[in-house]
């Protein structure tokens, strides 16, 4: 930024050097301590069909059993008509870091003869959670706020190689202003590197048709190269093909790794090479678990806040209500008339403020312009005199006169 005015100090920030240690360098240090000592709080949610390997998956990530082997309802089993909603919690901690993880899980999501309205459960639970935290904001004490909201939804697509269905569309359509959603190929392994390609082209394409936001690793300005790169390589690995298993397998050159064995190899899930499961872990664990957990506030929450308080104004508006409930209505209209004065008295500020500024800069000026002739005439007067007294001891030495010097004679006459 170039700063063409008289004086730009009035503009930016002056930047002092310290003179020793001081010691505000240790406030990351000072954040790290508290937020280890109180803890973390994440909550996941996954969707998808049963028997894509939400369960084996959340596991893998965790690398815990969150989850024992489900037994797998048969298709023709009867069974509860409608997407039910199960949390699991389980306090996990590493290098002394604790986290209270929980898992939402939406066992029966696409499993009906008709799936139409499947997703408006999930919704109902999102806002519910979204509504609890809202009421603990509101409370006089909110030393204790516990959130509960679902910081990351995990939607795992069926493995079919063609591109998205209706149910996936319409669900991701429904959610992607309430969550921050998360795309899975799930059970990658059961597709070529080819398909896999192509399936992901597809899913992106119908995505982007749709107008659905998918959540993305943010970068920021002034940012370093690294972590650019980083942010860069994890997106180009969405919607993440995935494998998942906990199970320790033995790989034809001696290694014992997670995977899954097949009579023509092993699938490693932690290689990168075989599948987006390191990256869809970076994303969500160990790189942009706070970022998800800062969207889900500072964006989606704050919409949704936004939104409810805003319908909420408009209940209270309607001349029914207010007739029912004067006090209300009182109750509104001194809100309505604080909030007037509120806004005038900030605007007389900035006003007065911007005034303030302005003649600051003017007297800056004039000063500056000022100096600046006085020490021009200061300088051209030195000059005269120097000039004068060399005349002067010239004269005394008795030396002849050129007619301009004659002149500066008679002058000092
Ligand atoms: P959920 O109903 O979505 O929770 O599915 P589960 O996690 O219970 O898994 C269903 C079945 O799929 C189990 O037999 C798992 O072993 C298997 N499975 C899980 N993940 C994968 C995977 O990535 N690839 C393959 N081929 N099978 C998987």
């Amino acid at each position: 930024l170039v700063h063409t005015g008289p004086n730009p100090a009035l503009s930016s920030v002056i930047r002092k050097k310290l003179m020793g240690f001081v010691g505000f360098s240790n406030l990351p240090n000072q954040v790290h301590r508290k937020s280890v000592r109180k803890g973390f709080q994440f909550t996941a949610m996954v969707v998808g069909e049963s028997g894509l390997g939400k369960s084996t998956l959340i596991n893998t990530l965790f690398n815990t059993t969150l989850y024992s082997p489900k037994e797998h309802i048969p298709p023709d089993a009867e069974r509860s008509s409608t997407v039910a909603i199960e949390s699991i919690g389980a306090d996990i901690e590493e290098n002394g870091v604790r986290l209270h993880l929980t898992v939402v899980d939406t066992p029966g999501f696409g499993d009906f003869v008709n799936n139409d309205e499947s997703w408006k459960p999930i919704v109902e639970n999102i806002e519910s959670r979204f509504d609890s935290y809202l009421e603990q904001e509101n409370r006089v004490n909110r030393a204790k706020v516990v959130d509960n909201r679902v910081h990351a939804c995990l939607y795992f697509i069926q493995p079919t190689g063609h591109s998205l269905k209706q149910i996936d569309i319409e669900f991701m359509r429904r959610l992607h202003t309430k969550v921050n959603l998360i795309p899975i190929i799930a059970k990658s392994d059961t597709m070529t590197d080819e398909e896999i390609v192509e399936f992901k082209e597809r899913i992106l394409n119908d995505i982007a048709h749709h107008n659905i936001h998918i959540f993305q690793a943010p970068t920021y300005e002034n940012e370093d190269e690294e972590t650019i790169a980083e942010a860069a390589e994890i997106a180009s690995k969405i919607p993440f093909a995935v494998v998942g298993s906990n199970q320790l397998v033995d790989t034809p050159d001696g290694r014992q790794v997670r995977g899954r064995a097949y009579p023509w190899g092993v699938v490693e899930v932690d290689n990168e090479d075989h599948c987006d499961f390191v990256k869809l872990r970076q994303m969500l664990v160990r790189t942009y678990m706070e970022e998800l957990r800062e969207y889900t506030n500072d964006v989606l929450y704050e919409n949704w806040r936004t939104e409810k308080l805003i319908s909420m104004g408009v209940a209270q508006d309607s001349s029914v209500f207010k007739e029912i409930n004067p006090a209300a209505r009182m109750q509104e209209e001194r809100t309505l008339h604080e909030a007037k004065l509120a806004k005038m008295e900030a605007e007389m500020k900035m006003v007065f403020q911007q005034k303030v500024q302005e003649k600051e800069a003017k007297l800056k000026q004039s000063e500056e312009e000022l100096y600046a002739r006085h020490k021009e005439m200061k300088d051209a007067l030195e000059k005269q005199r120097a000039d004068l007294e060399a005349k002067k001891s010239r004269i005394e030495q008795g030396r002849p006169l050129t007619p301009e010097k004659a002149s500066v004679r008679v002058l000092f006459r």
